[in-house]
Formats: C-alpha cells, structure tokens, sequence
C-alpha cells in the first residue's frame, strides 16, 4: 500500500527531517527544460514521468521531486507509486541500485522488472 499524503509529507530521511523538500509538478525545479537530461545517474529524460533531486550539486534543490503532470501524484489519499519510487531515492540519495532497491522493499513497494539488477530500460 503506499502511504497516504499525510504520511509521505511527514517521512523522515536519515537526518530525521522530513525527506521530500517540495515537489514540482509541469516542470523541473531546477529550471530545466524537462527533456533536456541533466542528471545521467538518475536518467532524466523525455520519457520520463518523474525524477528526483537527490545529490549535493541540486543545492537548495535537494530533496525535491519534479513530477510531469498532475495526474502523477496520485489518487484520492494515496500518493501514487511514482511518488514512492522517487521517495526511495530521496531518502537514499542513490539511484537505481540495491540500496535503493532495498528502500523500495521497505516501502511496500514491488520493484518492476524495468528496475531488476541488469536492466537498461528506461529510468525515472
Ligand atoms: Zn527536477
Ligand atoms: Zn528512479
């Protein structure tokens, strides 16, 4: 089950502050063009339909997550399993590795065969 709004506003990363600082919905906080890839690790690019902002060169950007559209943060009171797939690189800061993989593990989440060890499909 993914968490409710309530509860992925409230999740606490490492620090134990909250881990998602904001989210951007149409576009990237960091003022990106949202097809142009700026972040290789994390695979940003135009097929995407979220990404976040997990390392220490995204600044005063750290901890956000850029969705594409509305429609990607989910329904009703849950937030949507994109939501819980870019938590689990906030909270890591890693992309698609084991450490993240076993954070997608706590958080309920199936990791898709797109997201398995070996896989180059398409990231998010
Ligand atoms: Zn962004
Ligand atoms: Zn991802």
């Amino acid at each position: 089950m993914n968490l409710s709004l309530k509860e992925f506003r409230a999740y606490r990363g490492r620090d134990g502050k909250p881990a998602v600082r904001g989210i951007a919905v149409g576009y990237c906080v960091r003022g990106d063009a949202w097809d142009d890839p700026h972040d290789r690790q994390l695979g940003i690019g135009k097929h995407t339909h979220a990404h976040s902002h997990v390392s220490k060169d995204d600044g005063q950007y750290r901890g956000w997550i850029c969705v594409r559209e509305f429609e990607n943060l989910g329904r009703k009171h849950r937030v949507s399993g994109t939501l819980m797939h870019e938590l689990a690189h906030v909270i890591t800061g890693h992309g698609h590795d084991d450490v993240w993989r076993r954070a997608m593990t706590r958080l309920g989440q199936v990791v898709g065969p797109a997201w398995q060890k070996r896989s180059r499909g398409a990231q998010a």
